[in-house]
């Protein structure tokens, strides 16, 4: 089964898969992290220049900075912008503006009605101002902050510096705060986002990976279980072969139906032995892998030769011509696992010569490449139906006008055939017509 041999490889790939998964999640993670937190901020901080562009900040200049100005309609009209401005947008929990007084940043103006807890009133010191805070206020450019603590809560800010009309000099800045909860939450969200698609990838591949485990450890038990049991049948077939073989070495003392029993027994005893042959190479191959392979120069003429001798009989049976292409010279070889290649012809030519009409011929010929050869093997019978073409391959499958012709047959030959021309590096294909024949061929590398 060429496809579990692809599995055991897939499996071995599976922890480089899994890591691999793992370390695009963990580096994604972190790449969509900060590519975020640093959109967030820069969005975040272009929303409050243009908020400082809109509101009108020469007003600042009619303020004191005192109680006085709560009566002051500047002070009162910029208030109630900096409301609109909070109410406007849910994530924004308070906007001012902030002057710097005597080493201190004072509130020139918030968002906070006077009832509120947070409200702080005209000239108020805001003595928890962050160093970013003092220096926006003094002209450095504008900036976000990161998470930061104070009375009111943990907030990340935006701080825009406005400079004073007059003198043009750094004199106030606008501030807006988001609330913590709601700044990680839209970080969360996005981050989340390649991590749960990692994981739920990384779950795809360990269900198939116990899947694909599972189904190697079915494959072997079912294989084990063949070559268990046809063991265990094949000594006692066995047996009875030879014992049916050498009575009929002397049949004088049979009579002439007891002959066709034995003769019938022994018939029926091979075939069984040969299927049970096929079950057990092909459940040995399994265990074969391409390390096990070893490869030698064989001259494909006197191969071919051996194996078309041992179905000299069926040949003359149905008078069929075997006939070697001239392409196969005296010294055309290839190179493979002598025994594997040979069990491997030989189910390629049997079933040339089990499938072929009679009378007809069986042609052999090779075709000769700069880094492989092609051997190929053309019969006059009873072909393959299209539909068929690709599953005979498979294993434990015969096309029903196979079935129809013979029930001598396992459907195995075929993906043993395979099995040993991919341990080689190579390939088996067919054309085919039905009722009119087919060509097989095996391509093998070269050395
Ligand atoms: P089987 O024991 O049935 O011959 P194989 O695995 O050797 O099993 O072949 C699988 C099936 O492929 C056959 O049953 C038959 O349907 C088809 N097949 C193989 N070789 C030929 C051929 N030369 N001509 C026609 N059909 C073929």
């Amino acid at each position: 089964m060429s496809f579990l041999r692809s599995l055991k490889v897939y499996t071995w790939y599976y922890p480089i898969i899994i890591t691999t998964l793992v370390v695009m999640g963990i580096l994604s993670t972190f790449f969509v992290y900060s590519k975020i937190t640093a959109n967030t901020k820069e969005s975040f901080l272009k929303n409050t220049r243009t908020v400082t562009a809109a509101v009108g900040t020469e007003k600042l200049l009619k303020l004191t900075g005192t109680s006085a100005d709560l009566t002051n309609p500047d002070y009162l009209s910029l208030k109630e912008q900096l409301e609109k401005i909070r109410d406007a947008n849910k994530d924004i929990r308070f906007v001012y503006f902030i002057g710097y007084r005597d080493d201190n940043p004072f509130f020139f103006v918030d968002s906070e009605p006077s009832t509120s807890s947070d409200y702080s009133p005209p000239g108020q010191i805001f003595d928890e101002a962050s160093q970013l805070l003092r220096d926006v206020v003094l002209g450095k450019a504008p900036a976000s902050t990161e998470l930061n603590t104070d009375r009111w809560g943990t907030w990340i800010s935006a701080l825009v510096p406005i400079a004073n009309p007059t003198t043009n000099k750094p004199w106030a800045l606008l501030g807006m705060d988001i609330q913590a909860s709601s700044y990680s939450r839209n970080i969360f969200l996005y981050t989340a986002m390649p991590a749960v698609a990692v994981s739920l990838v990384l779950v795809l591949v360990v269900i198939g990976s116990i899947i694909r485990k599972r189904e190697q450890q079915y494959a072997k038990l079912k294989s084990d279980l063949v070559s268990m049991a046809s063991h265990e049948i094949r000594t006692p077939l066995t047996g009875v072969f030879w014992s049916a073989e050498s009575l009929l070495k002397d049949v004088s003392n049979l009579s002439e139906d007891q002959t066709n029993s034995l003769e019938m027994i022994k018939n029926h005893t091979k075939n069984l032995l040969t299927t049970i042959n096929e079950f057990l190479d092909s459940a040995a191959v399994e265990k074969v892998g391409k390390e096990d392979i070893i490869k030698k120069k064989i001259t494909l003429r006197p191969f071919l030769d051996e194996i078309i001798e041992d179905s000299i009989l069926v040949v003359q049976e149905k008078s069929l011509k075997i006939v070697f292409d001239d392409s196969i010279k005296s010294d055309t070889s290839i190179f493979g696992d002598k025994n594997r290649l040979r069990k491997m012809f030989n189910n390629l030519i049997t079933n040339a010569i089990k499938y072929s009409k009679n009378g007809t011929s069986v042609t052999m010929g090779s075709i000769i490449h700069m880094s492989s050869s092609v051997f190929w093997i053309k019969d006059h019978g009873i072909g393959i139906p299209e539909k068929d073409q690709t599953q005979i391959f498979k294993g434990f499958y015969r096309a029903s006008n196979a079935k129809e012709l013979t029930d001598n047959g396992t459907g195995l030959g075929l993906r043993y055939a395979v099995q040993i021309a991919e341990l080689h590096g190579g390939r088996i294909w067919c054309e085919s017509k039905e009722n009119i024949g087919s060509t097989f061929f095996v391509e093998l590398p070269n050395a």
